[in-house]
């Protein structure tokens, strides 16, 4: 139900339908505003792994989205009842902490995704896919718009940019380019079929494994967290789709618990 007890309705433009763009599309919409979002892509596919959602998080996204939204996102997550710390390289259990109600919360990043972008239809908000947002006009005095790659310009009262980590509306608003900058660490992904309901978190020099189901079991993902050591090393690009080396994990995973490495060759 919208809480805009004034009725000051404005005229808002999301750009970009992730995570972000959804959650903020909802929220404009609970307060009685009117709302479009703009994508760029034509289709989503299922992308990512393994995704928290944190308990702050889903109570406003139950706010925004209602119980209906709440209990989808909770019933994606990984259901194990607790996590345990392991040590590097012998697997022994050093803890197991219970997980309460943050077990339902771990969830593949793309079945979280199709939820949002469910809601924010079912709340009768516009995606207009297929629709890239390539400038912005925000002057003075008049009302800012966008111009979209087809040469349209569309007005709004407000605009917000979603647009990713690559974004443009961020650039504009801080006024230079905030690149991403290096952690000193890298990632490996692996994402697969599995039989079991797990999370583990393995802990070593410099290295650090998580493992987790999601799916009820029936899907599993590795990360595996590094320190970088070399010049090449901190050339790596930054990107989710850089296909990782095989054999570059497998030196890195040499001294782990044989029975985690053993899970990876199995791929
Ligand atoms: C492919 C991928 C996989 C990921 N996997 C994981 C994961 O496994 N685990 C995890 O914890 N986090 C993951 N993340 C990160 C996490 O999803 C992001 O932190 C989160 O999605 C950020 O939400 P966002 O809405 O800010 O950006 P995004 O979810 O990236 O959404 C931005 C949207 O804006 C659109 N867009 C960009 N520019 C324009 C434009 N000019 N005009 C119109 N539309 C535009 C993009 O197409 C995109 O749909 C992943 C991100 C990506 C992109």
């Amino acid at each position: 139900m919208s809480d805009n007890t004034s009725g000051d309705q404005i005229h808002a433009i999301v750009v970009g339908a992730g995570l972000g763009g959804c959650a903020c599309a909802l929220a404009l919409k609970h307060h009685g505003h009117s709302v479009i979002i703009y994508e760029r892509l034509r289709n989503f596919r299922r992308l990512g792994d393994s995704l928290g959602l944190g308990e702050n998080a889903l109570k406003l996204l139950e706010r925004w989205g209602g119980r209906d939204l709440y209990n989808r996102l909770t019933s994606i997550g990984n259901q194990a009842p607790d996590m345990q710390i392991r040590r590097w390289h012998d697997g022994k259990i050093l803890a197991v902490q219970p997980l309460m109600d943050m077990a339902g919360y771990i969830g593949h990043r793309g079945d979280y995704h199709t939820a949002f972008l469910d809601a924010v239809r079912d709340a009768g908000i516009e995606i207009r896919m297929g629709c890239e947002v390539i400038d912005y006009e925000d002057e003075e005095g008049s009302q800012p718009a966008v111009i979209l790659a087809d040469g349209s310009r569309v007005l709004a009262d407000i605009i917000i940019g979603a647009d990713g980590i690559k974004s443009r509306a961020r650039e504009l608003v801080l006024g230079f380019a905030d690149a991403p900058k290096s952690s000193g660490y890298s990632c490996y992904r692996a994402y697969f079929p599995a039989s079991s309901q797990r999370r583990e978190n393995g802990i070593g020099e410099d290295t650090h494994l998580v493992q987790n189901t999601l799916r009820n079991g029936d899907e599993f993902n590795w990360i595996v967290t590094r320190k970088l050591s070399h010049e090449a090393d901190m050339e790596i690009r930054e990107s989710w789709f850089q296909e990782g080396d095989l054999e570059d994990v497998a030196r890195v995973t040499a001294t782990v618990d044989p029975r985690i490495r053993a899970a990876g060759k199995e791929r």
